[in-house]
């Protein structure tokens, strides 16, 4: 039986009071490519793997991004764009 102090009641409770409940994020994951010289620093360091390499550097597996910033850091050619959505 639900009674006052199930989740559905926490969750009415926290809307009324301007909660927001979010359960996972998304990333978009963007690579210019005129920006990349190609230094593979991005593919070193992100550790789930989003990037793949040819001559440049591809966010081929975007759905693993965890928006840790890590790749962004590491590219001095600021070429590596990740946004929240
Ligand atoms: S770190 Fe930047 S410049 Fe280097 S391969 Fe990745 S996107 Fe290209
Ligand atoms: S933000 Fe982190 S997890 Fe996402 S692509 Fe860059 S290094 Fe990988």
């Amino acid at each position: 039986m639900l009674g006052s102090f199930s989740f559905l009641g926490w969750m009415q409770r926290d809307a009324l009071m301007g909660k927001q409940y979010r359960t996972f994020e998304i990333y978009l994951v963007h690579v210019d490519q005129d920006k990349c010289d190609g230094c593979e620093e991005c593919l070193k360091f992100c550790s789930v793997d989003v990037f793949d390499f040819s001559s440049k550097a591809y966010p081929v597996r975007p759905n693993n991004c965890l928006g840790c910033g890590t790749c962004v850091a590491v590219c001095k050619s600021k070429a590596i764009i990740i946004t929240e959505i």
